[in-house]
């Protein structure tokens, strides 16, 4: 009788399980997804609200219990310091809300990747952490935003989507904050993998990961918020043939801090100035080289000599990411090799070691 009464209710509650409800809270910040046409340009990013465009997803609410914030409504040309503070506040309320299951930001897709990879660091395990956006805007004859939120929601609300850092959702693809870059102006398959493979995709509603692998439960991040204000301070410098040595020693002069060089090739640089990057190092700043090629590693001391130079080489991080990645060491007061181990790790851990795994 008492087997009997257990059994009843272990498959009540199994019910009650199928049936409950995914919560899964947005937090919005505009692009694409939520733009509009305009009368004198294409259109504007970040002219409706979060509320407008779930309406525009038939049902959802019928399966998925929603919660939004809208943290800002911006081109994401305008993304900074202040607003990733807010955006981490925000996501550390989802984060301890136990009603929440999942964490969906959307989000304009130029750079995308850069406040992906942010929460990466910041966020590296722990509940699903899903980036969305659109290449089409809002009202345009057929935009991609309803099925690319849909798609997200979907991924955020997905026991398998944990413990796997910040993810990127689009055009039904699933792909990593670590491995992608964005490779198209224009089409609605804009993001690519630069080293790895996709995560995983969407197919008829289904969620499904190629890989078992995840990052280790509880895996916290070495960074916290007070490290984002480092990013201001990180320059970017790009290299390319016939430019006078001048216009990269004003360059140079002018970095006191971190500087990144987007390179060429395997983040290489004109010899002409590498005794003024050795001087510039000298006087304390941290120079990271990686590369404008999307696809590949930066490797140390292939046609530079970085042991002999001090510089860092970026391995498979493009240069938006180094600059991401420098901007939260710089507090750290690490040295050259340091900073070279952490641009080794996919996680960095408290006691210097790290915890890697395949893109
Ligand atoms: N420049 C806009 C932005 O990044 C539009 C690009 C997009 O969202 O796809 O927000």
């Amino acid at each position: 009788m008492i087997k009997f009464l257990v059994s009843i209710v272990v498959i009540s509650m199994m019910c009650n399980n199928a049936n409950a409800k995914k919560n899964v809270k947005i937090l919005a910040t505009g692009g694409t997804i939520a733009g509009k046409a305009q009368e004198l340009i294409g259109y504007a990013s970040g002219q409706l609200n979060i509320a407008a465009l779930i309406a525009e997803i038939p049902d959802i609410q019928n399966h998925t219990e929603i919660s939004w914030q809208q943290v800002a409504n911006i081109g994401s040309q305008d993304m900074g310091i202040e607003i990733w503070k807010t955006l981490y506040m925000a996501i550390e309320d989802a984060k301890n809300d136990n009603d929440v299951l999942g964490i969906v930001i959307t989000h304009g897709t130029d750079t995308m990747i850069d406040s992906a990879f942010l929460f990466d660091l910041l966020f590296p395990s722990g509940k699903p952490l899903i980036f969305v956006g659109a290449m089409r805007n809002a009202d345009a004859l057929s935009p991609d935003g309803p099925q690319n939120l849909l798609d997200a929601i979907q991924v955020a609300s997905s026991v398998e989507a944990k413990n796997r850092g910040a993810l990127i959702v689009m055009n039904s693809k699933i792909i990593t904050a670590r491995s992608a870059y964005k490779q198209h102006t224009a089409a609605v398959e804009t993001f690519k993998i630069s080293n790895g493979s996709y995560a995983g995709d969407l197919h008829n509603g289904k969620v499904n990961f190629y890989h078992d692998f995840v990052r280790e439960r509880g895996n916290k991040s070495i960074f916290n918020f007070s490290d984002i204000d480092g990013i201001s301070q990180v320059a970017m410098m790009s290299v390319y043939p016939g430019t006078s040595k001048s216009y990269y020693e004003n360059a140079l002069s002018s970095v006191n801090k971190a500087l990144v060089i987007s390179g060429v090739g395997n983040g290489n640089f004109p010899s002409s100035i590498t005794k003024n990057i050795k001087e510039t190092i000298d006087s304390g700043v941290i120079i990271v080289r990686s590369s404008k090629v999307p696809e590949g590693y930066v490797s140390r001391n292939i046609e530079i000599n970085d042991d002999q130079l001090g510089t860092i080489a970026s391995l498979g991080l493009s240069p938006q990411k180094s600059r991401i990645l420098l901007g939260l060491l710089l507090k750290k007061n690490m040295s050259n090799s340091q900073v070279q181990k952490i641009f080794d790790c996919e996680v960095p851990t408290a006691d210097g070691s790290c915890s890697t795994f395949p893109n």
